[in-house]
């Protein structure tokens, strides 16, 4: 298995070469020469699949010069029951005899981010080992990817975060859930000012070469191969799971609640290895750019003062990084025509996938590279939440309302549905209460969280501080 970029410039490199970063050096993303076929029969069978088991065996196949007892020990301090509050990791809970839940928010910090970046911080330490080198991560976060990072990378010899957060913009539940971190390696940085402006130095700090090398900057953002490589997982092991509570026929369609297309990229690449699912179904909320392509042909990123605010703010988004991926794909993987396309994004501001012929790929049932869109809007989540809870005493939150409510509008008689959960209903408390009346129980755990002492820095919206303040911490 070797690595390649999606615009041809990067020579054929391995798994651990590209481990530490996402972005290939011409400006593509990397992604794997080939998509290796995966066997699931020989689990058909089985009850009782372990995650463990199945997570090795599909890793594998992307990073086989991982020697397989390593991967083991990997896994297992990634995903235990400590982490993941039981041994089944991502267990599917039945509603009613076509809907599911595919729980991915049982780690650490409560979203399905860390299923893939507990993985990450045991592959990063295992390369900076071998390398004998030092990471420093920086990052900007408005709630849950900077605590999912910082729970996957605290205490670790080789490697520190620097997460910038956005003053007075994130709930109480995140702000304890980051800042009582006193591990040494985590800093976090509180800046004055909003996530925009919290991402535009990151970006900055990014592009500044010398300070990137000086500091051995890295970034854990959604274009990270590894995290994408983690989550193509959890897409058999639900399948399989729905197999053997008895969804037997062949029409399982799973439901993305979507942002970067990261969550929804490891579902095509599942599909691309042969898992049989029957439509592959993206969610979005008022920020709907993926559900228009989809639906309307046209791919239109917008500006960041476009976007809204929503109640499923993971999924506020002005472009959808890791859609490239998926193009390169419909592009045949030809990186000519590749860059061809993405061309007309920097031209035109829109790829128009109807006038370039690929609309036809994207829509027909039986293509290989099909997509269903939908979105939804507040009201809609608040009454989803309610029907779910009503219905099934199943309470989500409202990233997984989002695709529970575009779920139940598009589905077809006989179709199954498995809605991928990617938030637990507590990180967003105030959206439960404005749907049932009552805020969802807090875990002891973290009620415990709020009385402790907060460790943070808060500074200005100023690059030059911050970058001060990052090389006297390096
Ligand atoms: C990140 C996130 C998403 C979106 O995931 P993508 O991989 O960016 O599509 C959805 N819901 C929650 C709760 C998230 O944290």
């Amino acid at each position: 298995m070797q690595y390649l970029s999606t615009r041809g410039g990067m020579n054929a490199a391995s798994f651990s070469s590209i481990l530490l970063e996402g972005l290939a050096p011409d400006g593509g993303l990397v992604v794997p020469n080939i998509y290796p076929k995966y066997d699931i029969r020989k689990w058909v069978k089985k009850t009782n699949i372990g995650y463990l088991d199945l997570a090795k065996d599909i890793i594998l196949n992307f990073a086989p010069e991982i020697p397989s007892e390593e991967l083991s020990a990997i896994l297992n301090n990634a995903y235990n029951t400590e982490k993941f509050q039981s041994s089944v990791i991502a267990p599917l809970n039945m509603l009613g005899d076509s809907l599911a839940v595919l729980e991915l928010s049982n780690g650490p910090t409560y979203a399905f981010k860390d299923i893939a970046m507990q993985l990450l911080g045991e592959l990063f330490s295992r390369q900076l080992n071998l390398e004998d080198k030092y990471l420093n991560i920086l990052g900007a976060t408005s709630g849950d990817t900077g605590s999912s990072a910082e729970y996957a990378m605290r205490g670790r010899d080789r490697i520190k975060v620097f997460m910038l957060s956005p003053k007075d913009r994130m709930s109480e539940f995140q702000k304890a859930q980051m800042y009582t971190l006193t591990d040494n390696n985590i800093h976090n940085i509180v800046v004055d000012g909003v996530f925009d402006q919290c991402q535009q130095i990151v970006k900055n700090l990014a592009e500044d070469l010398d300070f990137k090398k000086s500091t051995n900057l890295g970034m854990v953002n959604s274009i990270n191969w590894a995290r994408i490589c983690g989550q193509i997982i959890y897409y058999f092991y639900g399948f399989l799971q729905a197999k053997n509570c008895g969804w037997v026929d062949n029409k399982i369609s799973f439901v993305v609640p979507t942002g970067n297309f990261g969550n929804v990229l490891a579902g095509h690449i599942a599909r691309q290895m042969g898992l049989p699912i029957y439509r592959l179904i993206i969610a979005t909320n008022e920020n709907n750019i993926l559900e228009e392509c989809i639906n309307c042909g046209i791919y239109r990123p917008r500006p960041a003062q476009n976007v809204f605010n929503t109640s499923s703010p993971s999924m506020d988004i002005a472009a959808a990084s890791n859609f490239e991926r998926y193009v390169f794909d419909l592009c045949d993987r030809d990186p000519t025509y590749h860059n061809q396309v993405w061309q007309e994004l920097k031209i035109n501001g829109c790829i128009n996938f109807k006038a370039n012929g690929m609309y036809k790929k994207i829509i027909e049932k039986n293509s290989p590279y099909s997509l269903f869109a939908g979105k939804s809007d507040h009201k809609q989540r608040i009454k989803t939440i309610r029907f779910l809870w009503n219905k099934f005493q199943r309470l989500i939150d409202p990233h997984t309302a989002d695709g529970f409510s575009v779920g139940m509008n598009i589905m077809e008689k006989d179709e199954k549905i498995i809605v991928l959960e990617t938030a637990k209903p507590i990180k967003f408390a105030e959206t439960i209460k404005e749907a049932l009346g009552f805020k969802p129980q807090i875990p002891t755990k973290i009620v415990n969280l709020v009385n402790l002492d907060q460790k943070f820095v808060s500074m200005k919206a100023n690059i030059k501080d911050i970058k001060t303040y990052m090389e006297n911490n390096v």
